[in-house]
């Protein structure tokens, strides 16, 4: 599965050329805490000038920042799909403060818009319903399907 994350990205990067800044899109749950050669990969493209832009279902709390932070990753962006519908209004109801429930369609959508705005050159996400959404490059993830975890630095 890495591998074909990286073949993507160097295809993106010969793509994208070297007056651009590479984007990368992850998700966190499902991907980046599936597989560590992510956080190796994140921090990597921050070094070396390009944008990790981590999007992600999770409201937006220092809660999120403290898993973000002890896990090591750098990262240069942060969309939260919760928070983002509560800045700009969408009808939201809470099934406890920390659970936002909104329309499926437009959550679903939601990764899709934001990567077509910010023209990201690749997303990883584990989402099957967001991925049909998508009409920037984007790779399902799936843990152990491949390669697994153990190649992640081949
Ligand atoms: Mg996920």
């Amino acid at each position: 599965m890495m591998d074909q994350v990286k073949h993507a990205m160097y295809d993106g990067l010969l793509n994208v050329g070297s007056q651009q800044t590479f984007k990368l899109g992850l998700d966190i749950h499902g991907v980046i805490d599936a597989d560590p050669g992510f956080i190796w990969l994140a921090n990597f493209l921050v070094e070396h000038h390009s944008e990790v832009h981590i999007l992600t279902g999770t409201l937006d709390t220092p809660a999120l920042r403290a898993e973000l932070e002890a896990m090591s990753l750098k990262y240069t962006h942060l969309f939260s799909v919760a928070s983002h519908h509560t800045r700009i209004g969408t009808k939201m109801w809470y099934t406890d403060p920390e659970n936002p429930w909104m329309d499926a369609e437009a959550w679903n959508k939601s990764k899709a818009d934001y990567c077509r705005e910010h023209k990201i050159h690749l997303m990883v996400d584990d989402s099957e319903e967001y991925e049909k959404h998508f009409t920037t490059p984007y790779i399902r993830y799936r843990k152990g399907a491949g390669d697994g975890l153990q190649n992640h630095d081949t």
